[in-house]
């Protein structure tokens, strides 16, 4: 099978670099082109990007012209990490001229005909591609999104409990790392020695994709799931890897070693389907003391498994448990291409 030819929007940046890492050997795709800001235009990707991940820059992006993020670019779809107030226009553009668009900021997320989509939960979701198709008058182009890095840690980590218990209620206290804002980021002088309790936006992306990523998709729309979910988010001194403290409340009894075996046995279509992304198991369950720990769980699984520990019950909800994920990787751009990936394998791309 030939390699689907991808461009990659917002491809200096942290996701962005991340996408060309991830990419590099691609069983499915092969980059072909690079879009960012008229900063970077024009320029060779060598001279245009300082890269910022471990190890060279891979030597068949360096001598690619960085483009404009708007079509025609010489590519089949597009994966998108453009920030959330441009990408509206530029991933609509290429929507409308025809190309596939796989998305990983949060301009399209909530709108109703848009997938929110995390293979191992909710590809039923894919449905709305048809809703979409109408309502944007399309005939090939479209656009599939991933949710927010902290949300896809915790959908991961709801979906097998509200499918064997039912989840009524959910409070996740997130510590986030400092990648998940971009580079360069949050100045040093603020978050040494200190934790900031503020990232703008995140807390209503949590409680709100949360709802939509585990609702039920029926007659083309979907329902939220019913659940209540509260967060809270705090930018923490870690480079990689998004950790969050849940709560949660079932409809149903279950033992401490029920929730731990429920969470711990979840494979999904992708797993089934053996898509080049996935990872074998989705949750990894530790029962140390003292995991997950960014450094030393954020990479499990290629940095695409959620590592869950500390599961106990808990006084004032049901039970309680400590989440972590690599925020670029299974949070971003490992996230996307796992979408792509689920779509070739339906027949969508
Ligand atoms: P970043 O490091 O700041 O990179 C932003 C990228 O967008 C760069 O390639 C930049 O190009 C380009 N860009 C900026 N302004 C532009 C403009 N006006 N026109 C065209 N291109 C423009 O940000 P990031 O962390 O990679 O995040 C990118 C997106 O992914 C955001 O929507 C973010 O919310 C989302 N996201 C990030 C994470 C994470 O963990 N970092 C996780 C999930 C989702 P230049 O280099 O030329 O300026």
């Amino acid at each position: 099978m030939s390699k689907r030819r991808v461009g990659i929007l917002g491809a200096t940046g942290m996701v962005g670099q991340r996408f060309i890492e991830l990419l590099e050997n691609h069983p499915q795709f092969e980059i072909t082109a690079l879009a960012a800001s008229d900063r970077s235009q024009g320029k060779s990707f060598a001279e245009a990007c300082a890269w910022r991940l471990a190890g060279e820059m891979p030597a068949f992006v360096r001598s690619l012209t960085v483009e404009a993020p708007k079509p025609p670019l010489d590519c089949d779809l597009v994966f998108s990490s453009l920030p959330g107030e441009i990408a509206r226009e530029s991933e609509g553009g290429f929507a409308d001229a025809g190309y596939a668009v796989i998305s990983n900021s949060s301009a399209f997320r909530m709108d109703t005909d848009v997938p929110l989509l995390i293979p191992e939960i909710n590809h039923a979701h894919l449905d709305l591609l048809e809703v979409q198709r109408q309502n944007a008058k399309r005939q090939r182009g479209f656009i599939v999104t991933n949710p927010n890095c902290s949300t896809i840690m915790l959908a991961l980590a709801l979906a097998p409990l509200h499918l064997r218990f039912g989840v009524t209620s959910v409070v996740a206290t997130t510590m986030q790392a400092l990648s998940g804002a971009g580079f360069p980021g949050v100045p040093s002088l603020a978050i040494s020695d200190n934790v900031l309790p503020f990232i703008d936006g995140e807390e209503e992306k949590i409680e709100n994709e949360t709802l939509k990523i585990l609702g039920l998709m029926q007659h083309g729309h979907i329902t939220d799931a019913p659940m209540n979910v509260s967060a809270q988010c705090h930018r923490v001194n870690v480079s990689d890897g998004h950790m969050a403290a849940v709560r949660v409340k079932l409809n149903k009894l279950a033992t401490t070693d029920e929730v731990k075996e429920t969470l711990a046995s979840y494979k999904a279509l992708p797993q089934e389907m053996n898509l080049p992304s996935a990872p074998e198991s989705p949750i990894i369950v530790r029962d140390e003391v003292d995991r997950p720990q960014p450094r030393l769980d954020r990479d499990a699984g290629n940095g695409m498994s959620v590592t869950i520990g500390r599961v106990q019950e808990d006084n004032v909800l049901d039970y309680r448990f400590v989440a972590l994920s690599h925020n670029t990787i299974r949070g971003a751009a490992g996230a996307a291409i796992l979408n792509a990936e689920l779509l070739i394998a339906l027949g969508i791309l």
